[in-house]
């Protein structure tokens, strides 16, 4: 899939859209879930054009996928939730139900986040 330069994260991180942010490096930026699914949730990008894990898995750089890692264990730190626990998840492609076609990792936190999956 070709990469969107109009989807929403790339609006945000070009600044044309407001978020809330809480960490931002050479190569990611990290800001709070418009729509939270726990107390913590927040959104951690990279700041590169990549639509998916697999696309950024495949294509990023070094740097920016020790970045990225880095980011997901300052966030947590920083919010708190490394005691209690937290779950981070990245949603790839139309099964996983991907909304937004730039790579990110949901970070969730400050409550019980339940079982992995819902059984069926
Ligand atoms: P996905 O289903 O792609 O993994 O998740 C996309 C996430 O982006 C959703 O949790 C949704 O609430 C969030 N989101 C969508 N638009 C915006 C926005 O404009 N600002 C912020 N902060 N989050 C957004």
């Amino acid at each position: 899939m070709a990469y969107d330069r109009n989807n929403v994260f790339a609006r945000i991180l070009r600044g044309e859209i407001p978020c809330n942010k809480v960490y931002e490096d050479t190569h990611v930026l990290a800001f709070r879930d418009i729509n939270p699914q726990a107390p913590t949730h927040i959104l951690v990008v990279p700041k590169g054009e990549y639509v998916s894990l697999d696309d950024f898995s495949a294509n990023a750089s070094d740097a920016e996928m020790a970045s990225l890692v880095r980011a997901l264990g300052h966030v947590a730190r920083a919010e708190g939730v490394v005691e209690s626990g937290y779950r981070i998840l990245a949603n790839t492609g139309a099964a996983a139900h991907q909304e937004v076609p730039h790579f990110h990792i949901h970070l969730f936190g400050g409550r019980d986040l339940g079982g992995m999956l819902p059984r069926r």
